[in-house]
């Protein structure tokens, strides 16, 4: 068959290829320290678990409608005004098949062939690659590390033109781990408001923060960038619930309403009874406890991880304030990323997403959501691996 122009200009997903032959690697009895997952290695809470439990057994296994349970939208605006400050009605927010799905629909009920969405890089892997298929334009900001891989004012109020219809901002950040302070929130947020143009706030890593970082959503920084403002979140981070698929966008009740319509001939709802649990993520007394213990888990095999790296001559990192990634330099081992991942991975068993995949070839990530021992013994092995390219620096 002759297939449609928009698959070819999407690329498979370069991080395919190294997950599964670390996972082949494994299945072959190897020892593989596995630093590529973009999930906690934390199970679903049990009361999380229990409550989806209690649905099916209540025979909530039917077609629902297409919006979401109307207990969940209601629960998830209310999380979004108590925590964020962001003043939703339920009518305000759409449940979707997870943070992914969430921001799919937006670009597929916002974008126009032409469109340009300001994306900046580093970049979660899928941004551009949807607003490619949704026929848009991605314009790739290039961040430095000099300013934490984040996106100044400058520099967005520079890439808009008149075409610009988007901004996304991810915050924490996924590949680098860094999020912004709310001051720098705030600036972008002017520009956002004097240029007129839209911000989707992904929230996804909101809870997951290190060193006593804030979150900010863009949407309470005024009224007027609340009204340029669309949040995508889920409950895969937060929670470990990332095989349940529910997310959420919320925003103007036009777009949203036009989201709906876009799931209602897609996917329909997310599963029913998955929504129960998320319901009870949210309302439960029990989930705070549970994220913070995670939070505490993840902090500890971060500063291990960073203060490790630290220690390996060639390789550097901003330190990661967020989600659960360091975002490593690695521009002086004389070879790219998925070069450096193939032989990290092949002869030192140490599996790692290269920088390639979120827009920086100099870069590879590792994902601290593995155990202390894993991250002891990869980054031994990390270690190795440099000193044998630069020696002991
Ligand atoms: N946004 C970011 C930055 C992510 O890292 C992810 C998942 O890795 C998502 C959105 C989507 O998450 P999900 O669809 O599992 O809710």
């Amino acid at each position: 068959m002759k297939l449609a122009a928009r698959v070819g200009q999407v690329p498979p997903s370069i991080t395919l290829a190294i997950t599964a032959k670390g996972k082949a690697m494994k299945a072959e009895g190897i020892d593989v320290c596995s630093f590529s997952a973009g999930e906690p290695d934390f199970n679903t809470p049990d009361h999380i678990v229990a409550a989806a439990k209690k649905a099916l057994d209540e025979g909530k296994t039917r077609y629902g409608p297409a919006a979401g349970e109307p207990g969940l939208r209601s629960a998830i605006a209310h999380k979004l005004k108590t925590e964020n400050g962001l003043d939703y009605a339920a009518e305000n927010i759409a449940v979707t098949n997870g943070g992914k799905q969430s921001l799919f629909n937006l670009m597929l009920a916002s974008i126009e062939t032409g469109d340009e969405v300001i994306i900046p890089s580093p970049y979660w892997l899928s941004y551009p690659e949807m607003v490619k298929l949704a026929e848009g334009t991605p314009v790739i900001v290039p961040t430095t590390v000099e300013t934490g891989y984040k996106i100044t004012p400058e520099q967005l109020d520079k890439a808009i033109t008149p075409k610009t219809k988007l901004f996304v901002l991810n915050s924490p950040s996924n590949p680098t781990g860094m999020v912004y302070t709310p001051d720098e929130i705030r600036a972008l947020a002017e520009v956002v408001v004097a240029r007129d143009i839209w911000v989707v706030s992904d929230e996804i890593y909101e809870k997951l923060l290190y060193d006593g970082a804030e979150h900010l959503s863009i949407g309470a920084a005024s009224s007027e960038a609340f009204a340029r403002t669309i949040v995508s979140g889920g409950f895969a981070k937060a929670y470990s619930m990332t095989g349940w698929r529910v997310g959420y966008l919320a925003g103007p009740v036009d777009l949203i309403k036009a989201t709906i319509t876009i799931q209602s001939h897609s996917t329909s709802n997310v599963c029913t009874f998955a929504q129960y649990g998320a319901i009870e993520a949210l309302e439960s007394p029990k989930s705070p406890d549970y994220i913070e213990t995670m939070r505490q888990a993840f902090d500890r095999r971060r500063q291990v991880m960073f203060d490790r790296l630290n220690a390996i001559p060639g390789l550097s990192a901003p330190q990661p304030q967020g989600a659960f990634y360091l975002y490593i330099d690695i521009s002086k081992m004389g070879m790219k990323s998925v070069e450096f991942c193939n032989q990290l991975l092949t002869e030192y068993h140490v599996a790692a997403i290269p920088g390639m995949a979120f827009g920086t070839d100099d870069c590879i990530r590792f994902s601290y959501a593995t155990d202390l021992e894993s991250v002891e013994k990869g980054m031994d092995r990390l270690e190795k691996f440099a000193r044998s390219i630069v020696g002991n620096g």
